[in-house]
């Protein structure tokens, strides 16, 4: 099974590296300033080894149950591990020992138990502030008020064991994403005058990676046009 497997996620990656260099060539900007994170949940660790094996680098998990014990099968392939969604602060101990990005950070509790899970650690994480770009969505969706993201970029600025690595949003579901991704370019030039080092926008997903790219990302998570669809719809 692991031959047509190959075939199928190398063929994907292609296509997915061809998207990425064209959006690049028509925003005037450099591919290798758009890091490609291949969201693998809901697909075996041997998924992951394979697209190890062609090249990818950066993965990127949504739930701690399943990122863990794959993380611990595929120690050896020294790939950077993303976590991308919504991170319960009971959780933050188990993330903080495998996570090297943090891409969902929206609450001071949070930042609190992340920074002190790391540091127990040994380690340091990047975190990003998630932004909430939805006006009318609950806490459920996740993400900071655009408003709060100075008080949250402050706070984890002070801590010792995470580093502020920018921001990331997910683009409404019922919006225009170039609208979406408009706004987030915006807080996070404004998060760089006070941070210049916070130079991640984590945007754009298979369905808007162009319009991402056209606002600045700089980190794309990308699943369902690696890996295919997924079962069942997680989140
Ligand atoms: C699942 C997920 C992705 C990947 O979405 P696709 O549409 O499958 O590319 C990206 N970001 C987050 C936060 C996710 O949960």
């Amino acid at each position: 099974m692991t031959e047509p497997r190959r075939t199928e996620l190398r063929a994907n990656l292609a296509t997915v590296r061809h998207r990425i260099e064209v959006a690049c060539a028509a925003a005037g900007r450099d591919p290798h300033g758009v890091s490609l994170v291949a969201v693998t949940k809901t697909w075996p660790a041997s998924d992951v080894r394979l697209l190890a094996e062609l090249g990818v680098t950066d993965v990127g998990e949504n739930r701690d149950q399943e990122a863990r014990p794959k993380h611990v099968a595929c120690a050896d392939l020294g790939l950077r591990w993303h976590f991308v969604g919504r991170l319960q602060r009971n959780k933050s101990g188990s993330v903080a020992t495998y996570a090297d990005v943090v891409h969902s950070v929206d609450r001071q509790p949070l930042v609190t138990a992340l920074d002190r899970a790391a540091g127990d650690a040994g380690r340091v994480v990047t975190a990003l502030i998630q932004v909430s770009l939805d006006a009318t969505a609950g806490p459920a969706r996740g993400g900071a008020r655009p408003d709060l993201v100075d008080d949250l970029a402050a706070q984890v600025a002070a801590a010792g064991s995470l580093r502020l690595g920018g921001v990331m949003a997910v683009a409404p579901l019922d919006a225009d994403p170039d609208t979406a991704f408009a706004r987030l370019a915006e807080v996070a030039a404004r998060l760089r005058d006070s941070h210049p080092e916070a130079v991640a926008i984590s945007a754009g997903m298979s369905g808007d990676l162009e319009p991402a790219v056209r606002h600045g990302a700089t980190h794309l998570r990308i699943g369902t046009a690696l890996l295919g669809h997924r079962e069942s719809p997680v989140r």
